[in-house]
């Protein structure tokens, strides 16, 4: 049976995560790129002895994970070091990928959870249809300084260094809209577009 490959992406505060939990409740089998990456760069993760012999031990911290703060200051800094991190860490996150995706039951669809989708180019090829969750910058702001510790200069930093909201849907299949909606508006949207994207699924 053929398999939907659904690629979900949003910039940071956008609701993607929010999006991709509903999309597993109504059966999809996520894939969360962004946790990958995590699990990659955690203490002894299988990234980290690669990035020391590259950056050098300054950039592991002292629990033997990536030094997230400094690399993030790393990159901003020098577009080179951000292309080196890349190289390094996208061959390890594709074969952890097609690992778990393998996983998926017969016909289950697979939601691959992508931040830098329509930014890293590689990934259009690989899934069939490109959902994206669209909110304005202001609301992005709003969401991210209340769950974390981020300022909001550092929120709006963040978002100039992803795609722009307009390349963004210029790549989307599909858009679910989560600005001004409450959760259980946004859990409407996600079934109605599941449902039509999957009708005949138990
Ligand atoms: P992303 O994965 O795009 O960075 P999240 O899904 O983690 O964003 O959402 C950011 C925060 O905003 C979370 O705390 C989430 O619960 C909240 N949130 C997202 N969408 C809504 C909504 N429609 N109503 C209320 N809270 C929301």
């Amino acid at each position: 049976m053929s398999r939907l490959r659904v690629g979900l992406t949003g910039g940071i505060g956008s609701g993607k995560s929010t999006v991709a939990h509903m999309l597993g409740e109504l059966g999809a089998l996520v894939v969360d790129t962004d946790a990958i990456s995590r699990q990659l760069t955690a203490p002894g993760g299988p990234a980290i002895s690669a990035i020391s012999a590259s950056f050098g031990a300054d950039y592991i911290d002292a629990s033997g994970a990536l030094d997230r703060a400094r690399m993030r200051e790393l990159v901003f800094r020098e577009p080179a070091a951000r292309h080196r991190l890349e190289q390094l860490l996208h061959p390890l996150i594709g074969a952890e990928t097609v690992r778990r995706a393998a996983l998926a039951t017969s016909g289950q669809a697979v939601v691959f959870d992508v931040p830098l989708l329509v930014e890293s180019g590689r990934w259009r090829a690989l899934v069939d249809r490109v959902l994206v969750v669209d909110c304005s910058a202001a609301t992005q702001v709003e969401r991210v300084t209340r769950r974390s510790q981020l300022a909001p200069d550092e929120v709006e930093r963040i978002i100039s260094q992803q795609a722009s909201r307009p390349r963004r849907l210029a790549a989307a299949d599909a858009v679910i809209c989560n600005d001004g909606v409450s959760l259980e508006q946004l859990r409407a949207q996600v079934a109605g577009l599941w449902n039509f994207w999957q009708p005949s699924r138990p």
